[in-house]
Parts: C-alpha cells; structure tokens; sequence
C-alpha cells in the first residue's frame, strides 16, 4: 500500500467508526508502523478497535479474570512492568489525596519511599542499566525495611528487575499486590488498559 493510500485510509478512519479505525490499524501493521504483537496485546487488553483488527468477535464480558488477564500481559516483554507502575501511581494518587503529610516522612504508609521505588521501576523500564536495577534494589528495600504496606508491589517489581529469587515473576507473585491495591477490578483493568494500549499500539 502506498503512503498516500494508507494517509487516506487514516483520515477515513478518523472521522468513521470502529471498523475504518480496524482497517486503518490492520493497514498500519502492514506498513510497519505497528506490530501485530502489539496490535494482540491492545486487543488482550481490551480495546474495541484493536479487536476488531484481530478478528476477535467475542464482547469485551468475556475477558478472562483479572488474575490471568494480568498474567497474560507477561507474554509480552516490558508489559506487566509498565501494568504495575500504573496501577502503583494509582494507588499513590489515591492515597496522596488523602495524606496529610503529602510526601513527608512521617506518614504510617511511608509514601514518600512509595513515590521514590515508583520513579526507580520507571528510569528502569526507561533504561535498564546496572545502576537502574541498583536503584530499584535500594528503593524497594527500603519500603520492605519500613514496614509499608506496599511490599506486595516491592516483591513484584524486584522480581520484574531481575532481583527476585525467580529470574521471571511467578505469576502468583502479583496477585497479591492487585488485590491489595484497594483499586477495584474494573479500575485495575481501566488503569492498566489506559497506559498500555498507546504503549502497544506505538513503540512496541
Ligand atoms: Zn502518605
């Protein structure tokens, strides 16, 4: 197809419905400008468009359980990293709603030390060096030596680092921290559908 051709189908797609945006998408993969892995996991994840271009016709209800939904995003590299990340900035901004110490040290849920592990995963997944895993190690210590109750996530992302006993996480190892989370199952699925799907269907 020619870039003119694939220009058109574009600007058909912006002002049709679903099904020119389908097209245009499944033309995209074509061209290059998206893989068809990426393309799969925004249509894991959810999004109507990108389902269509896959050709899965069963309703979004038919999603698998959170559980295995969220497991299911360990198939595709950089994935569940990105998925916590979304989900801990979530909960941070829940709680800093609520925080009267907005960052100070002496708040019971240690959230200042919440915030600095959340920017050391973030400069990992950005560039994973030697000394970005050395920053995670330390940041994610530092909430299980505090106490927080965020260690669910430290265990998660220690373990998505490469600083875990397992060299990839154990499926189950999340669960925990989705749960505690305190976001409900739709809002986890929003939350994470909402910073992976651009994600997918751009660098991946
Ligand atoms: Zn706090």
């Amino acid at each position: 197809m020619s870039d003119a051709r694939l220009r058109d189908l574009g600007r058909r797609a912006a002002r049709g419905g679903p099904e020119d945006q389908a097209a245009h998408l499944r033309e995209r993969v074509k061209a290059g400008e998206v893989t068809r892995e990426g393309v799969r996991l925004a249509a894991h994840l959810g999004d109507p468009v990108a389902r269509l271009a896959m050709g899965w016709t069963h309703g979004i209800g038919d999603m698998h359980p959170l559980d295995s939904w969220l497991t299911g995003l360990g198939r595709y590299p950089g994935a569940l990293e990105r998925a916590a990340v979304a989900v801990g900035r979530a909960v941070l901004g829940a709680h800093n709603a609520t925080c009267l110490e907005h960052g100070g040290d002496r708040c019971p849920e240690s959230c200042w030390q919440w915030s600095r592990a959340l920017e050391a995963v973030e400069a990992w997944i950005a560039d994973p060096t030697e000394g970005a895993t050395r920053r995670v190690d330390e940041a994610t210590l530092a909430l299980v030596r505090a106490g927080s109750p965020w260690i669910a996530f430290a265990a998660l992302v220690r373990a998505l680092c490469g600083l875990g006993r397992q060299p990839r996480p154990v499926p189950a190892l999340g669960g925990k921290f989705w749960r505690q989370s305190g976001l409900t199952e739709p809002q986890v699925r929003d939350v994470v559908r909402s910073a992976l799907v651009p994600w997918a269907l751009g660098v991946l």
